[in-house]
């Protein structure tokens, strides 16, 4: 089996990222289970400039649109709303959404530099708390700008010891040590491997325990062949999880990986046993 704990749907900017995709890209894949979220949510480009406001849809009409694809493709899907913490607030309609979703809804997204605002800014901690009271994981992207920081999410992983955090990608565009460092010392902090190296996978599992890291993809962020072969003709980094990464763990590291740990950590199972298959 295999869990992809980080999935997008949605079209905006460059992003192409039809529903149907995801599916097909999961059947061709053996891709048994993934959790997506809407990118429509975006609201900044990718260097930081607002996008305009007519092409923006509302977290509550991205969330609604990841609901329906879930409800339409049972045992396969679960979403996590895509919240805008720089324009939008918690609103009394995103808590009822969630509260009359939470079987397909397992996390909450929050994406630092499509939101164009610091992961421990004031904003954001609304959604943390929100997370919080329905205990809910909090997925986060990581990178190398200022707003998406390791550092800022390690430190409300400290200030909120009951909310799970986990950093999406363990710092894009690094060599993933800080974050390891931080996943390793800080218990409700976790990572997934969107876009990490294998090498960084195995050190991760080495230093943090093989329960923290999480596999998850951006799938389908290169289109239908993010896990295979990307368009400009490179095999996909995911090959090597599927095939190479099997020979530098042990057989229950890659299991915990692929998806013993997300379907424990995202409580899966009911939803799994849902499927008509
Ligand atoms: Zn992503």
């Amino acid at each position: 089996m295999i869990i992809d704990m980080h999935s997008h749907i949605g079209c905006i900017m460059n992003f192409k990222m039809p529903k149907e995709n995801l599916i097909e890209s999961m059947n061709k894949y053996g891709i048994d289970f993934s959790i997506c979220s809407n990118c429509e949510s975006a609201a900044f480009d990718h260097t930081g400039k607002t996008l305009p406001y007519t092409e923006q849809k509302t977290q509550e009409e991205t969330y609604a649109e990841s609901i329906s694809f879930a409800r339409n493709n049972p045992g396969k899907i679960a979403v996590m709303p895509w919240v805008k913490p720089h324009y939008e607030k918690v609103t009394p309609k995103l808590v009822a959404m969630i509260k009359e979703n939470l079987d397909i809804t397992v996390g909450i997204k929050i994406h630092p530099v499509h939101s164009f605002i610091n992961f421990n800014s004031p904003q954001v901690e609304e959604y943390i708390k929100l997370a919080e009271s329905f205990n809910l994981p909090i997925l986060t992207h990581t990178g190398n700008s200022s707003e998406s920081c390791c550092a800022s999410v390690y430190e409300m992983a400290q200030k909120y010891p009951k909310v799970n955090f986990v950093m999406g990608h363990m710092g894009l565009g690094t060599d993933n040590t800080e974050a390891i460092e931080m996943i390793k010392k800080q218990k409700n902090l976790y990572g997934d491997t969107a876009w990490v190296p294998i090498e960084s996978a195995v050190l991760a599992i080495k230093e943090c325990g093989d329960d923290k890291i999480m596999f998850g993809t951006d799938n389908t962020i290169d289109g239908v062949d993010t896990l295979g072969t990307n368009p400009k003709g490179e095999r996909s980094l995911y090959q090597q999880y599927f095939n190479e990464l099997k020979e530098l763990i042990t057989p229950e590291e890659y299991e915990k990986l692929m998806y013993k740990n997300a379907l424990k950590f995202f409580k899966l199972e009911k939803l799994i046993k849902k499927s008509p298959q």
